[in-house]
């Protein structure tokens, strides 16, 4: 039964009858089964359009798609979820980009688990807020155990502490407050005379390799530091940070009177997956006395796989990065920073007499704002627990392994295929590529034949790579993320960018062919 079946009638209350339309969508004791019917429509034309999508993406185009967006009248309500749905599928639902498709091979966004998908339809119901016990109760608890959790994965000790993010920009930019915090303290408590802290924040810096994510020099700037603060450190051959270059710009910011405030380690680069040396960055850290923090946005997933091992040294950290919406199959949002010792996050603490008052803490009332920088915060926490609860641990861990293997084949059909390079071996499950013409080209039209596959498979909606750049040349790339992509689907897929970079490649020599030759 769709919803309101009748115009309800204006008669015993005075309201105005639109007040008394609003208040039909309100959720609430009499609305119980107008949601559970409406909520129930949505799911079912989700779950028909899964059933049917054949292709990760329609292929439209922006100048499309927007002239319908723009006709819809938004002061012109259609009254029912049902009409309001139905409209949705010409927007949006017909042409969203289906992460579930096996073709899909993008960036890091995954297909999602289903007990993930129903804590979310009860977070967003509930609608907990995770600021103050009082909005939250039990979910502050729940928040809490998976932090813990988290925090033993990482192999954190009893100090541990952290809080749920909306992603992984959000979580580095904390852990960088965090660090630069500590680092201004660190220098206060050391000088002879008093030094305030605009005084010091010129002179902090963060070692970061060349390969990191751009949300570092993002959240540099956000915390006040220039353009000089973020010190690119040089990868190796694996894209992982050269450790002796690292070496050489500590030393080099100690001679020159620089505090290095953080050094970044990337445990899973976006574009390459490689995990930087975490150990021997470990040690360079503690010998200098520097924050260690580990963006493992991405190779967080290794926190519950067959191949833990790859982030030994992660536990040395001082703060850490997790993407549950990567790599542990979550709906965005659900991220987390995490930090050894909690009392560091001190430096995010503020109390507001409304919300957060002193005496609570005293009170030993629990209220995750003192660890946020966010205020009202989703319950995302749900999502990872209901997980947990059904899957476990080892579900995810399976699932992880399973796209870090096919990425392993999928490197092996690439390196032995003549009609591609492949850059790396891939630690993780991305593989950066480019389509090399049979003749050899010059590597400006190598660039243009590889940027106009990737744009010729996208607009035909046929199947959806990445693309980066390599020395400054363009590459195309692959994030598998979805274990029912095949190896059969890759082998596809690499026969679909063939084919468009062939075609552009022919044209291209016909066209230089007709052109009169210049003398
Ligand atoms: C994706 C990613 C981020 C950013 O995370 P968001 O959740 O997109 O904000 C940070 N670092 C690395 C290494 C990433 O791969």
């Amino acid at each position: 039964m769709s919803f309101p079946a009748e115009p309800a009638e204006a008669t015993t209350e005075s309201a105005p009858q639109t007040a008394l339309d609003a208040r039909s969508h309100l959720l609430n004791r009499a609305t119980a089964e107008h949601y559970r019917s409406s909520v129930a429509d949505g799911v079912d034309r989700v779950a028909v359009k899964l059933a049917r999508v054949d292709r990760p993406f329609t292929g439209i185009t922006p100048d499309r798609l927007a002239p319908a967006v723009s006709a819809i009248d938004l002061d012109r309500p259609l009254g029912d979820p049902a009409a309001a749905l139905d409209e949705l599928e010409s927007v949006y639902l017909r042409d969203a980009i289906y992460f579930h498709h096996p073709r899909y091979l993008a960036h890091l966004n995954c297909p999602v688990v289903i007990p993930a998908v129903v804590g979310e339809a009860v977070l967003s119901a509930v609608n907990s807020s995770m600021d103050t016990w009082d909005q939250s109760a039990g979910g502050t608890l729940i928040e809490r155990r998976l932090v813990d959790w988290t925090a033993e994965r990482i192999g954190f000790g009893r100090a541990a502490d952290g809080i749920f993010t909306s992603g992984g920009s959000q979580s580095n930019l904390q852990a960088l407050l965090l660090a630069r915090d500590e680092a201004c303290r660190i220098v206060q408590k050391n000088a002879e005379t008093s030094l305030r802290k605009p005084e010091i924040l010129p002179r902090l810096r963060i070692l970061t390799s060349e390969a990191s994510h751009f949300s570092i020099t993002k959240g540099a700037t956000l915390l006040g530091l220039g353009p000089e603060a973020v010190i690119s450190v040089p990868c190796d051959h694996d894209k992982r940070m050269q450790t002796v270059a690292l070496a050489r710009e500590l030393e080099r910011c100690a001679e020159q009177d620089l505090v290095v405030m953080a050094v970044v380690a990337t445990a899973g680069t976006t574009d390459f997956g490689s995990i930087d040396p975490l150990p021997e960055i470990a040690d360079l850290c503690e010998r200098a006395g520097t924050w260690l923090h580990v963006d493992a946005a991405y190779g967080c997933g290794l926190l519950v796989s067959r191949r833990r091992h790859l982030l030994d040294g992660i536990e040395r950290a001082d703060s850490v990065t997790v993407d549950y919406h990567k790599s542990f199959f979550q709906p965005v949002s659900s991220s987390a920073v995490l930090v050894r010792d909690r009392e560091t996050m001190r430096h995010v603490t503020y109390y507001a007499d409304y919300l957060n008052p002193a005496r609570m803490a005293e009170n030993r009332i629990p209220n995750q704002v003192d660890k946020s920088i966010q205020t009202t915060r989703r319950f995302d926490a749900l999502k990872l627990w209901m997980t947990l609860r059904v899957m476990g641990a080892d579900g995810i861990g399976e699932l992880f392994d399973e796209v870090v293997d096919r990425a392993a084949g999928g490197w092996e059909l690439l390196n032995e295929d003549p009609r591609f390079e492949v850059v790396t071996r891939p630690q993780l499950s991305t593989l950066v590529f480019r389509y090399v013409p049979p003749a050899g080209a010059d590597p400006v039209l190598t660039d243009r034949i590889n940027l106009h596959a990737r744009e010729a498979l996208f607009a035909s909606g046929d199947a959806i790579v990445a693309g980066t750049k390599v020395d400054g040349r363009h590459y195309l790339k692959f994030t598998l993320l979805n274990p029912e992509t095949t190896l059969a689907d890759i082998a596809h897929v690499l026969d679909l960018i063939a084919e468009h970079a062939g075609r552009c490649l022919a044209e291209h020599t016909a066209t230089e062919l007709s052109r009169p030759r210049a003398s």
